[in-house]
């Protein structure tokens, strides 16, 4: 039979961002004191060897510590993606990214773009300059994961585990096997480069103006995150709904990590009915590591509930606040 050369060849981009992945430091046996978003995207990929049929295009977006992720990278990074994904001949994107908010970056791209082509972050817990790294196996999983044809939408690559953007969490500070899916468990396994899927991601629902709308933005709504705990009060909330000064945004929104299923301190519960009455959108979920309020745990209100995480929550309510 005649093959296409055409059609057999799959097409992935790869978008720069930076984080550990990129990271340099002075010695390989320097796993802390190294600086993140160094190494360009293009030297990440120079030292692969692709699987034949898989061609990679490789472009730089940003070069930073995901610790200091911004809106502007956040645009300037959708833009690429939207771009590159309406291109016929690109099967799917992989974006190199810095563990610490990679789970911020794939909610945030799974809610302005909810992508049906793969879009795969990848990470590393150790920089590019490791007698080990562990960015070079991730890179390689998540190009063959753009590659495969049987996964779509926002998903993460790590340590051979394939997570959904709704479900992924990093659970843990330097184990290079750093992110969880919590209940839902990953999506599927990356075993000798051959991806063994579990389950389907459950896929975006594109709201057709949101994009446009934060395209169009200099910030976000502003929206807290505060923690109930022993000994909670309400001073916190308070000090936030003081009129800002200078240039800072009013408060919009708060989300609240109750403890376990969603309860709130009750004095913490008071500011945030007194915030909730001054117009400040307020949302519920939990500060536990596993589950989800499954009652209105009602010593703090009957606020909605914050889901899939009270993190993602938190850039979910200032989209809906745009
Ligand atoms: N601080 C780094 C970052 O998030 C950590 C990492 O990538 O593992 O960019």
């Amino acid at each position: 039979m005649q093959v296409n050369r055409e059609e057999s060849v799959k097409k992935v981009v790869v978008l720069g961002t930076g984080g550990t992945i990129a990271g340099r430091a002075q010695s390989v046996t320097d796993e802390i004191g190294y600086t993140a978003g160094v190494v360009p995207v293009a030297d990440l990929l120079a030292g692969l060897s692709l699987p034949a049929g898989l061609v990679a295009e490789h472009e730089q977006v940003a070069q930073t510590d995901s610790k200091d992720m911004t809106l502007a990278i956040w645009q300037r990074l959708g833009q690429r993606v939207a771009h590159h994904l309406a291109r016929p001949e690109v099967a799917g994107m992989v974006i190199t990214h810095g563990t610490d908010t990679l789970e911020e970056t794939a909610w945030f791209l799974h809610q302005v773009l909810a992508p049906t082509k793969p879009v795969v972050l990848t990470c590393a817990m150790r920089p590019a300059t490791a007698l080990m790294p562990d960015g070079p196996q991730n890179l390689n999983d998540a190009l063959r994961v753009a590659a495969d044809g049987r996964i779509g939408g926002v998903v993460v690559v790590c340590a051979g585990r394939l997570h959904a953007a709704q479900d992924v969490t990093k659970v843990h500070t330097w184990r290079l096997d750093a992110f969880g899916s919590g209940d839902a468990g990953p999506l599927g396994v990356i075993e000798a480069g051959e991806l063994r899927l579990f389950r389907q991601s459950v896929p975006g629902r594109a709201d057709p103006g949101l994009w446009a709308r934060v395209q169009g933005v200099r910030a976000l709504p502003r929206v807290e995150l505060v923690f109930s705990h022993a000994d909670a009060q309400g001073h916190l909330v308070r000090s936030l709904l003081a009129a800002p000064g200078g240039d800072i945004p009013p408060l919009r929104g708060l989300v609240v990590a109750g403890t376990g299923n969603g309860t709130v301190h009750t004095a913490l519960a008071e500011a945030l009915e007194e915030a909730q009455a001054q117009g400040v959108v307020v949302w519920r979920g939990t500060r536990c590591a596993l589950g989800r309020p499954v009652t209105s745990g009602r010593s703090g209100g009957d606020w909605p509930l914050a889901e899939p995480s009270v993190i993602k929550a938190r850039l979910s309510l200032a989209l809906a606040l745009l």
